[in-house]
């Protein structure tokens, strides 16, 4: 007679960006190795884990309110991430909570899940799949390779809530990048808060992987990852002097030509206030010289528009900044205040009617240049990498090595007869919209 096991079932709820993603991954392979499954619902979960965004007062506010329906949908509810750091405020309001921990803790969350729900042992059954869980798609994955920052910039409360930059080891890195390689993933992209930064914090210590030297710095880890023979995505750089040296790299196609650089803004007073480097006149020219070793690299960026202070001329120079340099892929946002922040005492604080309007101005900026650039990659035949296939409307959603999953636009096959997630696959471009591609097989 066979005994049925039942798992004790955990159900997750993750907010936030894909370093909590990546978090919230980290904590379910280690769930899935003790036997507990994974519920996709409140009502099987045995227990909830929240891990929690801290970022804006938004988010917060967001992650209280998610703490709040798994209490009330569930009961038995562990708090996680980076609103961890907040235990006081999450427990006044929410009681109710198991346990609340900070982000990474990822020990406390298992041993808080223990208690919960105690495990029950399975021996018959290897429950850890080799490459581990993703809650990305299978064909592609996010590689943390770092955590928090050395950087001070005054709108940003990342260091105080994850401390000063801490890199992984590039052999450990390394051999979690080939597990994924071998899994079956098509396409890494690598995350941290400064991925330039990289290795800094361990003089860039020389490991050894595959039986050959790398240091632990951003140019080997790129000629390493480079090595695997898979897509490998960048991003949160700088644009230090040293990432020159990886522009080769894409040239040669050894990593994707495409670089997600956070600017936040061009104009010298803004940057000041915000504690980022004010060298933006530099910057225009880096950015040319990388575009003539390498014509396809594509460019990714973030601003803020209504940062406190910002003044008409601020943002006009910003506006001709982003026409001089055309940068590729762009997202904006308006200025919210983030408790705990320096930049809160800042005067001259930006009324929400100029925001708004500062926000629409820059967009539609963007807007021409994004449709002017993507009008040229008409008649273009280029490789991409299938994401879903819609068999109602016979389409198939793609992305270009010049699109990140999530963040950029999609190329729209007109077919969808063998395609499948994560196939590379040639097409030919024969429409373009403002930020998406439409494309026939080739
Ligand atoms: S670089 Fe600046 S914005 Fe980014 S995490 Fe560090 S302090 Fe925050």
């Amino acid at each position: 007679m066979t005994q049925q096991i039942e798992s004790k079932k955990v159900g997750i709820v993750s907010l936030g960006c894909p370093k909590a993603l990546v978090d919230s991954e980290r904590i379910l392979t280690r769930l899935r190795s003790q036997g507990y499954d994974i519920s996709a619902n409140y009502e099987g979960a045995d227990a909830v884990i929240v891990n929690t965004c801290g970022f804006l007062d938004s988010a917060k506010e967001e992650s209280l309110e998610a703490i709040g329906e798994a209490l009330t949908e569930n009961g038995k509810v562990i708090v996680t991430g980076c609103m961890g750091k907040d235990a006081d405020l999450i427990k006044k309001q929410h009681p109710d909570v198991l346990a609340v921990t900070g982000p990474h803790q990822y020990e406390q969350v298992v041993s808080a899940v223990n208690k919960a729900a105690p495990p029950v042992a399975n021996p018959f059954v290897d429950l850890v799949p080799e490459q581990g869980l993703r809650l990305t798609p299978r064909h592609y994955a996010y590689l943390k390779i770092s955590e928090g920052c050395n950087n001070r910039c005054s709108f940003c409360i990342i260091p105080h809530l994850r401390g000063d930059l801490v890199s992984r080891p590039i052999n450990m890195v390394m051999a979690e990048a080939e597990h994924l390689a071998k899994a079956g993933v098509k396409e890494l992209l690598v995350i941290s808060q400064d991925t330039s930064a990289y290795g800094v914090d361990l003089k860039y210590q020389t490991k050894s992987w595959r039986g050959q030297d790398y240091e632990t710095r951003f140019l080997d880890l790129a000629k390493a990852l480079g090595e695997l023979g898979i897509w490998v995505r960048m991003h949160y750089v700088y644009p230090y002097p040293h990432v020159d040296n990886v522009i080769p790299l894409m040239a040669e196609g050894k990593i994707l030509p495409y670089l997600d650089i956070p600017f936040q803004h061009a104009s010298p007073s803004v940057l000041k206030a915000m504690k980022r480097p004010a060298n933006q006149e530099k910057v225009v020219n880096r950015i040319a010289k990388w575009r003539d070793i390498c014509p396809d690299l594509t460019l990714r960026s973030t601003f803020i528009v209504g940062f406190p202070g910002e003044t008409e001329e601020d943002f006009t120079y910003l506006l001709d900044w982003l026409k001089e340099v055309k940068i590729d892929r762009l997202g904006c946002f308006k200025y919210e205040p983030v408790s705990g922040a320096p930049a809160n005492e800042i005067e001259n604080a930006v009324p929400e009617d100029i925001k708004e309007e500062r926000w629409h101005r820059l967009m539609q900026v963007q807007q021409e240049i994004s449709e002017e650039k993507l009008a040229k990659k008409v008649g273009q035949v280029m490789d991409v990498i299938v994401d879903d296939v819609d068999y109602e409307e016979n389409i198939t959603i793609a992305r270009s090595k010049a699109d990140a999953p999530e963040i950029d636009g999609n190329v729209f096959i007109r077919d969808e007869s063998d395609y499948e997630a994560g196939d590379i696959v040639k097409v030919q471009i024969k429409e373009a919209s403002e930020y998406d591609l439409i494309a026939d097989p080739y």
